[in-house]
């Protein structure tokens, strides 16, 4: 597994005040969508593009375009959802389908009560959403969905990832032959007992829509 920690003035500023806890939902949706199309920008390096002729007013040129079949951009639900429009504004054209993932906050295991996305990935470069690396169950249980259905590469984009849930990621993913990258704007500390990343920003879905009843 390849672990890319974004290294940037713009990433360190907005991550630090999606941090601090004064920051309110609406200015919290908005520097997500910022910061992960900060994070799109170097998540997309490896994105497979095909040669393409086009003219310009002065003559012939050779350029490229993204290649056949379309990326696809899998937001993990609840939180994943407020870091697609950010991902959309780099890759318009690519495909969105959506995982609905919980995991039990006693035993911290990820079950999935929904999904939406093709059956046959074959060939896909897939781009999971998921703010917070944390214990690294769920984004390990989703990589392996893509794959059993035919993801031959995976980027995770995730605003902050613990050492703990990367550890768990590679691990759990080292023998799937795909190749795996990881995308944060930061690596913190450590978990906490409750399973939440210190000092990471909190519950990021409640952060993001407040706290659903
Ligand atoms: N999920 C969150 O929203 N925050 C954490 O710190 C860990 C998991």
């Amino acid at each position: 597994m390849r672990l890319l920690a974004v290294d940037h003035p713009l990433v360190a500023h907005k991550l630090t005040v999606l941090r601090d806890e004064r920051t309110d939902s609406p200015t919290f949706r908005r520097l997500t969508e910022e910061l992960v199309t900060l994070l799109a920008y170097e998540a997309t390096r490896d994105a497979r593009v095909a040669p393409l002729d086009i003219t310009t007013p002065v003559g012939p040129a050779t350029g490229v375009k993204l290649s056949a079949p379309k990326p696809l951009v899998v937001p993990i639900l609840r939180a994943g959802l407020g870091m697609l429009d950010g991902m959309a504004r780099l890759l318009p054209t690519a495909e969105v389908g959506f995982l609905g993932m919980i995991r039990d906050e006693e035993t911290l295991q990820a079950t999935t009560y929904a999904t939406r996305l093709p059956d046959d990935l074959t060939g896909r470069q897939c781009y999971l959403l998921d703010p917070m690396l944390a214990t690294g169950g769920t984004l390990a249980a989703a990589i392996h969905y893509v794959v059993e259905r035919g993801a031959d590469q995976i980027t995770v984009v995730c605003l902050l990832a613990a050492p703990e849930g990367i550890a768990h990621v590679e691990r759990e993913t080292e023998s799937l032959g795909v190749p795996v990258t990881v995308v944060t704007a930061a690596v913190d500390e450590k978990l906490n007992d409750k399973g939440y990343i210190v000092p990471g920003l909190g519950d990021a879905g409640d952060r993001l829509y407040g706290v659903a009843g």
